[in-house]
């Protein structure tokens, strides 16, 4: 790391801090950055000079363990650590020292509006007139790795940011609407591919569908797009340690694509040569998905250098339950994919399979009790695989007050428990 202090800030041109993200309770940092400090403020930067960062090292930052991160799709979200911390603190919750605010309407159980706080705001006054102060400074003589620093973050202002999100989109086809909740392990940082499109359901309940009908890429498209990703990624590929096959359904698209895609993109960004630790392979499933995938699809899935982690939409296991929010299953299906996802955490070291189920205001007492007591007489496979998910429904109001249900479904179930925060790309 070389630092250089040319004017009224401190710039580091490459930092390396440790490649696999840790579950800790002071500041999320991962993967090599650049970094440009002044008295008040700490800005990190990707290694193509993005802006990825921002977090007060002043008395009147909210916390110093508070951050704001820049998303590829260029969402701003402010990371908190919320108002209890410990054992009892949001990782009961979420799994998670940080709850992760949202710039867009979500389902979280906690509100925190951000945008509310002038103390958070001023960090984005402080990137404009750093950013104005770098302009000065590359007239300044700094040394030549500092001014190439300082050049790219010149050149990868606002309008171009907004535009390399929309770049990703168009490789990919529409943007991310949902990421599984298991890519909370890479903090969300995923390369995205895209599979198939669409999904099988259509379900009335679900505010992140697409209107399309299921269909699966073909291999060519598949190819393309991580020829396209590559460039677009560029030097930034090292950052990355997991890759999301999309979109709703990517377990429908079967064995063949979901192998060849994860093997072809294993190779094309690199994760066989820079990376220290095993990358993560995410996507989704529907039940009935699941239920027709065979042997041979978690064999070989198995058999990849990666972990992979499957997160099936399960929603209820009471019938009256899937009718009412307009999921077209009944609850054998889902109790049968349940008893499914057990058998392939047991048998498989690679995968792990989690599963979703709603919660929220207007469900019956019916779809809670068959939900504790599916979760009670689980028996678990020896490991702590397979984690259960629960999602509060988008309009259900005041969320922070199903935190009590929360906490009994918790408590009744063999296997872990934490709530799902719906999150785009
Ligand atoms: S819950 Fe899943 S299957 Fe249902 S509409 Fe949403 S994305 Fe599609």
């Amino acid at each position: 790391m070389q630092s250089y202090s040319p004017n009224n800030f401190a710039i580091s041109v490459e930092k390396q801090y440790p490649a696999e993200i840790a579950k800790a309770s002071f500041p999320l940092r991962y993967g090599k950055f650049s970094e440009i400090r002044t008295s008040e403020y700490e800005f990190l930067f990707n290694l193509n000079g993005e802006i990825k960062f921002i977090r007060g090292l002043n008395t009147r930052w909210p916390h110093p363990a508070e951050q704001l991160k820049r998303t590829d799709g260029n969402d701003w979200v402010y990371y908190t650590v919320g108002d209890k911390s410990g054992a009892d603190g949001l990782i009961s919750w979420l799994g998670e020292y940080y709850l992760p605010c949202l710039p867009y309407p979500s389902n979280p159980i906690w509100e925190i509006n951000y945008f509310a706080n002038p103390e958070i705001m001023n960090g984005f006054a402080a990137w404009s007139q750093l950013y104005a102060n770098l302009y000065q400074s590359a007239k300044d003589r700094v040394h030549t790795k500092a001014k190439e620093l300082v050049s790219s973050i010149l050149a990868n202002h606002d309008g171009v940011l907004q535009e390399r999100s929309r770049k990703l989109n168009e490789i990919i086809g529409e943007r991310v609407s949902v990421l599984p909740p298991d890519t909370r392990h890479v903090d969300y940082e995923v390369i995205p591919l895209t599979i198939s499109d669409g999904c099988l359901y259509h379900c009335s309940f679900c505010c992140v569908k697409s209107a399309l009908k299921f269909q699966v890429r073909s291999k060519t498209n598949v190819l393309e797009q991580i020829s396209k990703l590559k460039e677009f990624y560029g030097r930034n590929l090292d950052s990355y340690n997991g890759l999301f096959l999309g979109n709703h359904d990517a377990l429908g698209a079967g064995e063949e694509l979901i192998c060849n895609s994860a093997s072809e993109a294993y190779s094309a960004f690199g994760f066989e040569k820079q990376r220290k630790v095993t990358p993560y392979l995410f996507f989704f499933g529907s039940v009935h998905s699941m239920l027709k995938s065979g042997c041979e699809l978690f064999k070989n899935l198995d058999r990849l250098p990666f972990h992979t982690f499957i997160n099936i939409g399960l929603e209820s296991c009471d019938t009256p339950t899937l009718a009412q929010i307009g999921k077209p299953l009944d609850s054998e299906e889902v109790i049968e994919a349940f008893e499914k996802m057990l058998k392939i955490n047991s048998t498989y070291e690679n995968i792990e399979v989690t599963g979703n189920f709603v919660i929220g205001k207007g469900l019956s007492d019916d779809h809670y009790q068959s939900l504790k007591e599916l979760l009670r007489n689980t028996v678990p496979s020896s490991n702590t695989k397979g984690t259960i998910y629960l999602s509060p429904l988008k309009n259900s109001p005041k969320k922070r007050e199903l935190l009590p249900l929360i906490k009994e479904i918790k408590g009744q179930s063999k296997i872990p428990v934490y709530v799902y925060l719906i999150q785009r790309l």
